[in-house]
């Protein structure tokens, strides 16, 4: 009897403004939920109070960064608000080997090379409820000084033309919802045909068992001697 089907996991990619709550929403799903795991980026940009390195960046020099672009350690990278940022090829293929789904924490232009180098990754767009909200979490996030809010703002105007380009749209009011509606997501697509293992040798299976008991509701229907 099958109950599940064994599936492949989702390279999951969160991309958004900043503020929106990517970041927030990625940890609630590698912490509330089994088979997530997060993909801990490298970055040129210092740690913040309360950053640790290792969990929540690989903190490196601007040489050690280069060193991994020319190594080809990098799935993507990209130059985000005059800091470099980029995703190690480890994190996926352990994610992938022990079947966890992977998130990514990423910029758009990340995400457009993921979308290129890894198809069958998911990309949700995560999307503020309004630009009050953005500026509100921004600020009383107090991480950046007023000048590299409003920088920060600008770049997300940009970023919210590439939006359309994404799987999914979630907008990010109420956390619980958007945290559900990711994990909805994740949900679906893991039920895609083409993620299922061996999905091909399932239904020769099938189709196998079939046969066989028709062949002996046959042998049963028979009148016997
Ligand atoms: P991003 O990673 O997109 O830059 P963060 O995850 O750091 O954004 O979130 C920015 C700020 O907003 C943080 O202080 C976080 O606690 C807060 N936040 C995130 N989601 C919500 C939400 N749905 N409601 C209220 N505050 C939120
Ligand atoms: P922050 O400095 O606020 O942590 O992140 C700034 C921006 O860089 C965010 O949009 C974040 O998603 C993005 N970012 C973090 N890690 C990576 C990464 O590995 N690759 C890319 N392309 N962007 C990243």
């Amino acid at each position: 009897m099958i109950t599940g089907l064994p599936h492949r996991p989702c390279p999951l990619v969160l991309a958004a403004p900043s503020g929106t709550g990517k970041t927030t929403i990625a940890h609630a799903l590698v912490d509330r939920f089994d088979h997530f795991v997060f993909s801990v980026s490298a970055t040129t940009r210092p740690a913040r109070t309360g950053e640790v390195d290792g969990r929540d960046y690989e903190f490196v020099s601007r040489e050690r960064f280069r060193a991994m672009i020319e190594g080809d350690e990098l799935v993507e990278w990209a130059e985000v608000h005059g800091n470099l940022y980029g995703t190690p090829a480890r994190n996926l293929e352990a994610a992938q080997a022990r079947g966890e789904h992977v998130v990514l924490d990423i910029d758009v232009q990340g995400a457009q090379q993921i979308r290129r180098r890894i198809p069958e990754a998911v990309l949700v767009f995560i999307f503020p409820p309004s630009a009050e909200t953005l500026w509100t979490r921004l600020t009383a996030r107090g991480t950046e000084e007023l000048d590299e809010v409003r920088r920060r703002l600008r770049a997300g105007r940009h970023e919210l033309e590439e939006a359309i380009h994404f799987d999914y749209i979630v907008v990010n009011e109420d956390l619980e919802r958007a945290v559900a509606r990711v994990r909805a997501i994740v949900e679906a697509e893991s039920h895609r045909p083409r993620r299922i293992l061996d999905f091909g040798g399932q239904v020769r299976r099938l189709r196998g068992e079939i046969d066989g008991v028709i062949r002996t509701g046959d042998n049963d229907s028979r009148p016997s001697e």
